[in-house]
């Protein structure tokens, strides 16, 4: 591993679960696309943060024609050697520090809705995560209000869905921000019973996994414009089967065509964001006044 600072770039990927099994990006071979740095290990106030990569992406291939350089980090940033659910903070720290302002987080998820397949590409609207901030960046509860609303960029959304739409296979669906699906979130890393699936279903919740929301949540307390790049591996039918069937509602080759597809619209998707849509992101982190810490 490598220490050094962070670099500074607008865009970054947060991998997951929807790349696993894969060297992201090198086994994707995506024209235009570089790294310029892996193994890169990050100093944060909460310790390392280790498995970052530099990425490069030509300017034939970006939606401003410059050149992009792009963050990303393995698996969320959860180390190899223990369950840490604090390492999402450690990411988004560095992302604050790098001044990103367009994240992409990819992973796999549970259906908790009927009409939600296995295979189906999903991108949340809204987010279910009822503990909300265990592991907050702001430095204090006085110096800024984070809001709720939005925390899934729209314009993002729109930019993550059609190039999904012309990479997804057309055995399966893609649901857009238009969907308005809800994602829940649940620590892990033990996966969702039989009993917390109706729960969160009766809660209003479409898909479910382990990382989302808190990724939402941190983006938002950067200012940063936020989307996943997500797909669904376990049927809602799937946690209600015998215990010895298999969860995966996808056959293991199934599965890695759909991480190399998934992988490739994340790639494809941060190249076309544009760094100055407008959106209202980073206003939805809006500062306090300064009295309300100030005087007392
Ligand atoms: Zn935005």
């Amino acid at each position: 591993m490598t220490t050094r600072s962070i670099p500074r770039t607008d865009f970054a990927i947060v991998c997951g679960s929807a790349n696993w099994g894969l060297r992201f990006p090198e086994d994707l071979d995506e024209p235009g696309v570089t790294v310029v740095e892996r193994d890169l290990e990050f100093d944060t106030p909460w310790g390392p943060s280790a498995e970052w990569k530099v990425l490069e992406i030509d300017g034939s291939r970006t939606s401003d024609g410059k050149t992009r350089t792009v963050l990303t980090v393995f698996s969320h940033g959860w180390p190899l050697n223990g369950i840490d659910h604090a390492a999402h903070r450690r990411v988004f720290w560095l992302l604050q520090e790098a001044g990103v302002r367009k994240v992409i987080a990819c992973s796999t998820a549970g259906s908790l809705n009927r009409a939600v397949f296995a295979g189906d590409f999903v991108i949340a609207s809204d987010m279910l995560e009822l503990t909300q901030t265990q592991h907050s960046l702001l430095p204090s509860r006085y110096a800024y209000d984070c809001s709720g609303k939005q925390l899934v960029c729209p314009a993002c959304a729109a930019i993550m869905e059609a190039t999904a739409k012309s990479l997804w296979s057309t055995d399966a669906r893609v649901f857009g921000p238009r969907s308005r699906l809800v994602a829940a979130h649940a620590w892990g890393p033990r996966l969702t019973s039989p009993a917390e699936v109706t729960a969160y279903r009766s809660l209003g919740a479409d898909f479910i996994n382990h990382s989302l929301a808190p990724e939402a949540t941190l983006a938002r307390e950067i200012g940063a414009c936020f989307v996943n790049c997500a797909f669904i591996t376990a049927a809602f039918e799937n946690y209600f089967s015998p215990p010895e069937h298999k969860l995966l509602g996808v056959e293991e080759g199934a599965l890695r065509n759909m991480k190399l597809a998934a992988s490739r619209i994340a790639l494809r998707a941060i190249a076309a964001f544009d760094a100055d849509a407008g959106c209202v992101c980073s206003n939805l982190r809006s500062p306090m006044p300064e009295d309300y810490a100030g005087r007392r």
